[in-house]
């Protein structure tokens, strides 16, 4: 009995215990690391010509950047907190309050979840695939420095409890994909094909009637401040025929290969494994995706610089955790 006990309270002050979790992926530069670092700040944070305004209630102002891009080969995530839908946000009755709410001041019910962010490197791009084909897609973050600094040096490294992911933020540079000539269509498209297929092939793996759990993906095209930036329903419809694209050339390799015949695989099933979205249409939609219960959406903003924001996004998250 002791030692179970020990165990509970041991799980029981590990900060990261079964916090849901929140996936950001991306192509490098896309504003991953400037987001989390934004959001971490929340109600602390401030544009510099805010720094002299009266509304600020003494709230400290962080000068120094809280996250900065990290080249470790585990996953970074902060701890975050959303106001649950049922307490409003006393600016704005029935809705999720912003990030920048300060919800302790606002006496609002909180709901904590772990944001992650996924370095851009191949390898932990590819751990973070992995966690996404998953049934039920897991992630085992890094303990903040503030946690493990708080963990006793001798205490027994039992390693984090893995997060259920809940929902995946893609986020991608819109003034990058502004530029047609650029290979950076391509390669997001590729990245956010693979991520998509990922989740949709739970459903074909999946053990019985029971489905999988839902992850829903937000596209978030960042850096609208740009004036060269593509608006979301451009960054929409760019992303989705460049993946159109990328699954028809999937689908043609796939073809001409001759390993059907060689272990005796369905080739029909195999290459409807294959196949992002209704299998055989013609131009490939982020709605198709509904029909394995991924729900797609795709919203602009900005993380630095004058635009729309990301309240947009926090919202979005917060009605999906
Ligand atoms: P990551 O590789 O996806 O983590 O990208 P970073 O967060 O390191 O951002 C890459 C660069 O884009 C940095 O120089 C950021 O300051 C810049 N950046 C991020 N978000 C925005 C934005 O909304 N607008 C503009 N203009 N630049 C941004």
């Amino acid at each position: 009995l002791v030692p179970i006990l020990l165990h509970f309270l041991y799980t029981a002050a590990t900060p990261y215990t079964s916090l849901p979790a929140v996936l950001l992926i991306g192509p490098p530069g896309a504003g991953k690391t400037a987001l989390l670092t934004l959001f971490e700040r929340g109600p602390f944070y401030h544009n510099k010509e805010d720094t002299a305004d009266a509304n600020n209630n003494g709230k400290p102002t962080v000068t120094t950047p809280v996250s900065e891009t990290h080249t470790t080969q585990v996953p970074h995530a902060v701890e975050l907190a959303v106001s649950s839908p049922s307490s409003a946000d006393p600016t704005s009755p029935g809705h999720v309050a912003s990030y920048q709410t300060d919800l302790d001041a606002a006496g609002a019910q909180a709901k904590k979840f772990l944001l992650v962010d996924t370095p851009g490197h191949p390898k932990l791009r590819g751990r973070a695939l992995a966690a996404l084909a998953q049934d039920t897609p897991t992630i085992a973050v890094a303990p903040s420095p503030a946690a493990a600094a708080a963990s006793s040096p001798g205490a027994p490294d039992a390693g984090n409890p893995p997060s259920k992911v809940k929902a995946v933020v893609f986020v991608v540079d819109a003034a990058a994909l502004a530029d047609s000539d650029a290979p950076y269509l391509a390669a997001a498209a590729e990245h956010l094909h693979d991520a998509l297929l990922a989740l949709q092939r739970r459903h074909r793996a999946r053990k019985g009637s029971r489905a999988p759990p839902a992850v829903p993906v937000l596209v978030a095209a960042n850096k609208l401040d740009l004036f060269t930036a593509l608006p979301a329903a451009l960054v929409k419809s760019h992303l989705e025929a460049e993946i159109g694209r990328i699954r028809r050339a999937r689908s043609k390799g796939l073809l001409s290969s001759d390993r059907h015949d060689a272990d005796g695989l369905d080739a029909d099933e195999d290459e409807a494994d294959a196949w992002l979205g209704s299998y055989g249409s013609d131009k490939f939609s982020f709605k198709e995706m509904l029909e394995f219960d991924i729900e797609v959406d795709v919203l602009g903003g900005n993380v630095v610089g004058e635009g729309p924001g990301a309240d947009k996004w926090w919202r979005w998250i917060a009605e999906r955790l």
